[in-house]
């Protein structure tokens, strides 16, 4: 017999994880409320204790202060996707991996209306969409941060041969280079990537 473990998750209004499980540094790349709205879900916030995996299920609330705002539960069904159920609702939220430079894999919900690829979802009338479907903006000047390193990330990026799409990963060390170089400038994307990914809401 699978015992399955429930987690409970407390988002407060600024989409940031409340206390108790899930407090903590790893969580605090969530925390930046890039995008006014604050009913979400980020996929590496889920990412643990074997969720993703089908080990627990997930019970998440949603915060106004101290007043629960939404409530849904959260398990992975048999083909890999996440079923979320709140109220009498039920809906399948899908999911996708691309690997990981060093090894593993990042986990990409697959928005129900575009089927684009994003990390976060937002809670819309009709269930879970993303940042593009849900109409949501970027304030300014967290946009030009994100641009800034999308920029960033592109120029490291050509130098060791990486697609521009910032999601594939580049292969192969571009014929010149000292191995030593590579290394290090595939880290440097690698660490940018993941700055990145903890600071956007949408799409890359
Ligand atoms: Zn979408």
């Amino acid at each position: 017999m699978i015992i399955m473990i429930k987690i409970v998750i407390k988002i407060n209004d600024l989409g940031k994880i409340m206390g108790g499980l899930g407090s903590g540094r790893h969580f605090e790349r969530s925390n930046r409320p890039y995008v006014e709205h604050s009913q979400r879900l980020c996929i590496s916030d889920l990412n643990r204790d074997g969720f993703l995996m089908g080990n627990c299920s997930l019970l998440i609330k949603w915060y106004s202060g101290d007043n629960v705002q939404r409530e849904a539960e959260l398990s992975v069904s048999d083909d890999g996707s996440v079923i979320v159920c709140f109220g009498d609702h039920q809906l399948n939220v899908g999911l996708t991996t691309t690997e990981c430079h060093f090894g593993g894999y990042r986990y990409w919900w697959l928005c129900p209306l575009c089927e684009r690829r994003c990390g976060v979802v937002y809670w819309e009338e009709s269930g879970l969409v993303c940042q593009q479907c849900a109409g949501l903006a970027y304030k300014s000047e967290n946009e030009s941060d994100i641009e800034r390193l999308r920029r960033k990330i592109r120029k490291v990026g050509r130098k060791i041969g990486a697609p521009d799409n910032l999601i594939e990963a580049p292969t192969v060390k571009p014929k010149y280079m000292r191995a030593r170089t590579y290394v290090q400038l595939l880290q440097k994307y690698e660490n940018l990537k993941v700055r990145l990914y903890s600071s956007i809401e949408g799409f890359l």
